[in-house]
């Protein structure tokens, strides 16, 4: 895939083009800022790619901030993950990693700045009378008994806020800012609050946490951000991002743009509902392969260059949209059709005796890696008078359609000879168990001799050679298009979204498959070893995607 290609271009790009040529701005300062309160996400990836990409194409920075003011939720596992995963995707940050907590002396200071100008106050409404005075949006607010609290009294306060003189919900710092603003966000709202919890940058220096709002704006502007791009949802709350930065003493000043989230369908995107999945055991963790997280599609085999290819062809605007499954797997497709070597797996497995070959020969047939790409080589694959295909592979009986091995008919076996089935038996249940066929030694990597015209080709792996393996077969995780819309996961969960089949088996070769390594299993789909539970002992591959879109003909 060449990156390179095409300029890029976006509203956002467009609205810096225009700053750097104005001279508003003389350099592109750009940062991630994810809350490390759960596993990155497919639309994380997307602001990451927007963030680091403007950074890279603009010569500028892009930094990687934990905005962690909320210790109650967030954790240590989440920061490393995300660390990780930014890592994985090719992207670099400038300097070290920063944290919001590493501000928060100067966000004190800046919010006694605030009330020593008359812009802040401490309120002691609890959380019931301030929902009541903050109104609704057809009702305007009322100002707090408190608002007109002397500095002084404000100053000292706050101080014993800070100090742990004051017990949970008794206090808060409020901006002084207008109760009567149609936009609710500016009712006075908290900027600080008392939380006893111990915090895992920052310990139990404080008691006393700056809210969102007030943190990111001063932190953007403390880092040099010249362009702080945000989801839609933050549009509201652009005139308390600018208010902060123009009622304190901070030189700089970040423009705030909005952007549209990722959505996709037949999943949900958002760390509170992946997180509900993952505590209701409705998958197996975040990093689950059906999970749409970053750490679970790099399990399911696919390559930081799809995921950036993917955000590429998506796309920013301001507009909201969801967007089908079918564009993310035709990203990795794609990516993996040239770049994967083929290899031969069968997920149930029926055994098939060659009559006519001999007894405990072993044949070492020379097989391409790449049918498009010489420079990939050949590998050996073991061929013997036992063999295994795929159940689906064989019939007693078909029409004209069905191109793989029927009785009387003949098939080519990838990469070996031309068989023909001769008979089967069965079990009790009249399930297929062995079927018999002969070989024509003369069809090696040739056509019959005779004119004779064979279509059919099968895969398959030798009984005796071969291995066995555990492959996982993944679908959509939800049976409908919008889960989110849902009031409970587990009725709108696809039972089969994973289908295990615990006895296939796979040619020799890949006893060395590495984790998250991809290969095409001829007529099967992309396959990789599975990063968590593979081991050469008991390999265990996880489809990455089918060979085709499966997903039009499903819907
Ligand atoms: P979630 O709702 O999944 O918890 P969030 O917005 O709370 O997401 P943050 O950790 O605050 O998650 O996000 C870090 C950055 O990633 C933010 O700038 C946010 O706007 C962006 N982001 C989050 N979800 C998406 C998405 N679906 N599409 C694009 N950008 C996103
Ligand atoms: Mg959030």
């Amino acid at each position: 895939m060449s990156e390179e290609a095409v300029k890029v271009t976006n509203f956002i790009r467009n609205i810096i083009d225009k700053d750097l040529a104005s001279g508003k701005r003389s350099s592109v300062v750009t940062r991630f800022p994810p809350e490390p309160n759960g596993y990155l996400h497919i639309g994380h990836a997307k602001s990451i790619c927007l963030n680091f990409g403007i950074g890279r194409d603009y010569q500028g920075q892009t930094n990687l901030r934990f905005d962690d003011t909320n210790p109650l939720k967030e954790d240590i596992d989440f920061v490393n993950s995300i660390k990780e995963d930014v890592s994985w995707l090719g992207f670099e940050w400038a300097g070290e990693i920063r944290y919001s907590s590493d501000n928060f002396e100067a966000l004190y200071n800046y919010a006694v700045e605030l009330i020593e100008n008359g812009k802040a106050f401490v309120c002691s409404l609890n959380a019931e009378q301030m929902r009541e005075y903050r109104g609704t949006l057809t009702k305007p607010g009322q100002n707090s008994p408190d608002r007109d609290r002397s500095v002084a009294d404000n100053l000292q306060l706050f101080k014993e806020m800070r100090e742990g003189k004051h017990e949970e919900g008794t206090y808060s710092l409020r901006a002084k800012i207008d109760m009567l603003s149609p936009n609710i966000k500016m009712r006075d709202p908290i900027i600080y609050r008392i939380r006893f919890v111990e915090h895992h940058q920052t310990g139990n220096a404080w008691c006393i946490y700056p809210m969102y709002d007030f943190t990111h704006c001063i932190s953007d502007a403390l880092e040099g951000i010249t362009h702080s791009l945000c989801t839609l949802e933050f549009e509201d709350h652009r005139p308390l991002y600018d208010w902060v930065l123009d009622n304190i003493s901070l030189e700089c000043h970040p423009q705030q743009i909005e952007f549209s989230r990722l959505n996709l369908e037949y999943t949900v995107m958002s760390k509170r509902k992946l997180a509900t999945l993952v505590a209701d055991k409705l998958v197996d963790d975040w990093n689950d392969p059906r999970m749409p997280t970053i750490s679970g599609l790099r399990r399911r085999g696919y390559t930081p260059a799809s995921i950036v290819e993917f955000c590429k062809r998506i796309g920013i605007t301001k507009q909201e949209n969801t967007i089908e499954m079918g564009a993310l797997e035709s990203c990795i497709r794609e990516d993996l059709d040239s770049s994967a070597p083929r290899a031969m797996a069968v997920l149930e497995p029926i055994k098939l005796i060659i009559e006519n070959y001999p007894q405990d020969q072993v044949e070492q047939l020379t097989a391409p890696n790449h049918p498009k790409d010489e420079t990939m080589g050949t590998r050996q694959v073991p061929f013997t008078r036992e063999i295994f295909i795929d159940r689906a592979d064989f019939r007693e009986e078909a029409n004209k359609k069905y191109k793989r091995l029927v009785i009387d008919k003949e098939v080519r076996l990838r990469n070996g000879y031309v068989v023909k089935a001769l008979r089967c038996d069965k079990d009790d249940n009249g399930e297929i168990t062995t079927i018999y066929c002969s070989y024509d030694p003369e069809t090696l990597g040739k056509k019959p001799s005779d004119g004779r015209s064979v279509k059919g080709v099968i895969h398959w792996v030798s009984a005796s050679e071969g291995v066995k393996a555990e492959i996982r077969v993944y679908d959509r995780l939800f049976t409908v298009p919008n889960p989110a819309a849902s009031e409970d996961f587990a009725t709108v969960i696809n039972d089969q979204s994973l289908v295990v089949y615990a006895n296939a088996m796979v040619e020799p070769s890949l006893v060395t498959a590495k984790a998250e390594v991809a290969y095409q299993f001829e007529r099967e789909g992309y396959f990789c070893a599975d990063n968590k539970d593979s081991s050469p002992e008991h390999l265990v591959f996880n489809r990455t995607v089918g060979l085709r879109d499966s997903w039009a003909k499903q819907q």
